[in-house]
Parts: structure tokens; sequence; C-alpha cells
């Protein structure tokens, strides 16, 4: 069998360090969990049901690496979207504070497997920054500070001069320190968890898709083009890029692209000021833009992507206009890499564990934070997998939705994400024509 061999040029694929060498599958085989899906939510069930003593296998369509989990911005980002008294509002006292509390920690889950593993993949926890881009925007991060700090976490809000010091952009009116963050190199994250899914004797295969799912009596089938699995229950890890294998929930989450670009090393010049503490930054526009150093020195930059369109120089010309306007002292510099893939987004903006069937389940939908989502939903998956009740899992096992008139839908959202984008630009024009271009 034919296997494609390359990775997309991405800065990660160029800096990692090698990955486990995986082939397809030959024949038929069992085992007690089947996971389709070798990104985090994959890796890290698998990861999981090893250390139980599960045997387990994992199959992936692609080479490892070559969606969502290799391609990512690698920042580690504490909870959801959804702040943590809505959460409360939304399943109860009870269920909510666990739902917040378990969000909030999944970086821990992260660091915790990359020190236990002995994953090198360039982790720092210093903490993320939400940096705000218009006053209405702080007071939102000032009520979601106040929540946090109410459950005792390390969360700040900083002044437009603290945001300053520690991103080295005047551009923002304040922000957010949230120190349960960090950051890490996504592909050397994925890689080193296959290779300790492998150390604790899981199976992966690559370029090897599930092709069909059927259950027979207590056990299901997954048909691949070069052999069948066996196994009483099954994990389907497909997000962004489920296909139609399960359509349901392909049709449960809209999937839009988002780009990076990454920048030729700084000099220690260009670099003087910018994130010297080494964190992550999601800023609050609409279409937000995230960034952040790699070890080389770096910066990385994401935003939006175009619908439809490779990413390219011509397709990334937002992200050099975005590096511009964050820091304008990096006019000129050089953009070695552009790369980019599709993130899930949710309707209620909330991952989603489903069980779709006896012994059939599935984690999905982290809303561009899944670095530490997927990681913790693959707990939460292979948790439930190993027999823990709906009243005990930390995640509400929620029923399948497929968002009606899916195709309408996506179309509808490509529609809102453009005139998000014209109120962002029309905001930053308005604040040119103000001259206001920095808030310090
Ligand atoms: C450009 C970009 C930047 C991002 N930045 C951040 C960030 O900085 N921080 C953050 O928290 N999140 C970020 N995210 C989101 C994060 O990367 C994802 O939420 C996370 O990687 C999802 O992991 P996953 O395992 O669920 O999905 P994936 O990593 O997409 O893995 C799913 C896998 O399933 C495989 N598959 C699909 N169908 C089949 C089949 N039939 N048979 C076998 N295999 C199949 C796919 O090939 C794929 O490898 C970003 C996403 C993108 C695209």
């Amino acid at each position: 069998m034919a296997i494609p061999a390359a990775l997309p040029q991405s800065l990660w694929a160029a800096t990692a360090p090698a990955g486990p060498t995986l082939a397809p599958l030959a024949g038929a085989r069992r085992a007690e969990v089947a996971v389709i899906g070798a990104g985090y939510t994959g890796l890290s069930a698998a990861l999981h049901l090893a250390l139980a003593q599960r045997s387990v296998v994992v199959l992936e369509a692609r080479s490892l690496g070559e969606r969502a989990s290799g391609l990512n911005g690698g920042q580690v980002i504490p909870g959801l979207k959804t702040d943590p008294d809505e959460l409360e509002e939304i399943f109860g006292p009870e269920r909510g504070a666990r739902l917040a509390a378990s969000a909030a920690a999944a970086p821990d889950v992260v660091f915790e497997l990359i020190a236990r593993h002995g994953i090198a993949c360039d982790a720092t926890r210093t903490g993320w920054i939400q940096p705000a881009t218009s006053p209405a925007a702080l007071a939102q991060l000032g009520a979601r500070a106040a929540q946090w700090q109410r459950r005792g976490a390390a969360v700040e809000l900083l002044t437009a001069r603290a945001v300053g010091t520690l991103t080295g952009s005047a551009r923002y009116c304040g922000g957010l320190l949230d120190r349960r963050g960090g950051t890490l190199q996504p592909l050397a994250y994925l890689r080193g968890l296959a290779r300790a899914v492998l150390r604790h004797g899981g199976g992966i295969f690559a370029h090897c898709p599930a092709l069909h799912l059927r259950r027979a009596g207590r056990e299901w089938h997954i048909d691949t083009p070069s052999g069948r699995i066996t196994a009483p229950a099954v994990i389907v890890a497909t997000n962004a890029y489920s296909g139609g294998l399960v359509g349901a929930l392909r049709r449960s989450v809209i999937t839009v692209p988002s780009f990076q670009v990454a920048s030729a090393p700084l000099t220690a010049a260009q670099r003087a000021g910018i994130l010297p503490g080494g964190q992550a930054a999601s800023d609050t526009w609409h279409l937000l833009r995230y960034f952040r150093l790699d070890a080389g020195g770096r910066l990385v930059l994401g935003a939006r992507g175009a619908f439809g369109a490779a990413p390219t120089p011509r397709s990334c010309r937002h992200h050099y206009r975005a590096v511009r306007e964050i820091y304008p002292q990096l006019e000129g510099v050089a953009f070695e890499y552009h790369w980019g893939g599709l993130v899930a987004m949710t309707p209620d903006h909330l991952p989603h564990l489903h069980e779709l069937a006896p012994g059939l389940l599935a984690g999905l939908g982290y809303n561009g934070r899944g670095v530490a989502m997927a990681t913790l939903m693959g707990r939460l998956l292979a948790q439930r997998t190993l027999g823990m009740s709906d009243a005990e899992l930390a995640f509400p096992v929620t029923p399948l939705r497929p968002i009606p008139f899916h195709r309408a839908a996506s179309l509808a959202a490509r529609a809102a994400i453009q005139y998000l984008r014209a109120v962002d630009l029309l905001t930053r024009a308005r604040e040119r024509l103000r001259g206001r271009a920095s808030w310090t």
C-alpha cells in the first residue's frame, strides 16, 4: 500500500522530534477498545486505557499529526468559552461547578502527562493572556476574572500598562492573565503521546481509515482498507475531520479554517520586549488573533483562515496586517511558514461527549481550545469506557444533536464570520481615524 509521506509544511513539522514509525493495519485483530482518530482526543483516550491495562488499538486515516493536533497554536488554555457562573446556571450548581473545575484543570492533565511520560515538547507553564481590544471587552474580562477569583483560581485582571509589559504591544487596553495556562510544541506533544501509547502496549495504525462501523452481537466491527478490528467498545475521536463514518457526528459541528504564520527567528533587537515571560496570547477581537513565540524565537500568529483557500502568503495577508498592528516594530520581518487546519465549533460553545450506541462513544467540539480540552476529553472517554457512571463523570453525556439544515447553517456561519470580520475592520479603521493606535 502506498503511504503518502509528507506532513503540511508547518513550523511544527520542521522542528518536532521524529515520531514513531506507524504502518497500516494488516489483517484482522481484536482489542478491548478501538479508537478512531489519533489526535489528542484519541491518543489521550488510548493512553489512559492502556495505563488501565486494557488492550487498545488506534486507527488513524492519515499520517500522525496531519490534522488539528499536529497543526495548532500550542496554546494550553484553561477553561471553556462559557464562564463558570453561566455553567452553573446551565447545569445546576453542583454539576456546573464540577464541569467548570475540571475544564479549568485540563492544563494539569496535559502537563502531568508530559511530566509522567517524559514528553519533550518545549512545554512552559507561565500563563495565558487575553489582551482586550476595547473597554467593553475589558469589562467582560473583569467579570471573568472576578468569577475565577471567587473560585480561588490564579487569574488576574491587568492594566493596559501591565499587558503592554507582558506582550510587548501597546495595542491593548488591558487584559487577563490566567496563570494556569501555558504553551507547548503541538506536534512534539502529539508524537510523545503516541510513543507513550506504544510503550504501554497500545497499537496505532496510520494511513488506515475506518471505512465502515457495524455492530454484530456484542462486538463492533471496523473495516479498513487493509484489515478489520473487532472490539466491544469503540471511541470515535475524529472531531473537525469527522466524515461519513458517523454522519450525524459531522453534522453536529460547524468547521471553520484557522491559519497560522511563523516568522523567521527574531533577532535579539526585534525580540526585545515581545512576550518576555513566554506566555501565549489570544485577544478579544470577534475574529481573534492568537500569538506566541516558539522555542526558536519565531513569532507565531494565527487567525481565522479563508474558506476554500490554502494557507499561502497571499491568503495570509490579514495575518501580516495583524502582526503590523500588534507589533509595528516587526514591520518587514520575513514569514517562513504558512499552514492551517479546521476547528470544530458547537452551537452551545461547549465540548460534547456522546454515547452513540452501547459501547460506542464520541468526544468532540472544542471550539478552538482543544489542546487541553481534547486531552481531558480523552481521559473522560477512557473513564466512561471503564464504567464510570454519568453522575460520576465530570462532563455530562449528552444526546447527539445534528445541526438542522447543516449545510445551510455552515453557509450562515461563513456569512456571520464575514460580517464579524467587517465589524472588526470598521472598528480598527475608526480607531485609526481617531488617532488611537495604542493604549499605553
Ligand atoms: C490552526 C489551528 C490552531 C489551533 N490552535 C489551538 C490552540 O492554540 N490551543 C488550543 O487549545 N486549541 C487549538 N486548536 C484546536 C485544537 O488543535 C483541536 O481542538 C484539537 O487538536 C482536537 O484534537 P482531536 O484529537 O479531537 O482532533 P484531530 O487532531 O483533528 O484528530 C482527529 C483525527 O481523526 C482522524 N480521522 C478522521 N476520520 C477518520 C477515520 N474515518 N478513520 C481514522 N481516522 C480518522 C483525522 O485524520 C485526525 O487525525 C487549533 C486548531 C487549528 C486547526
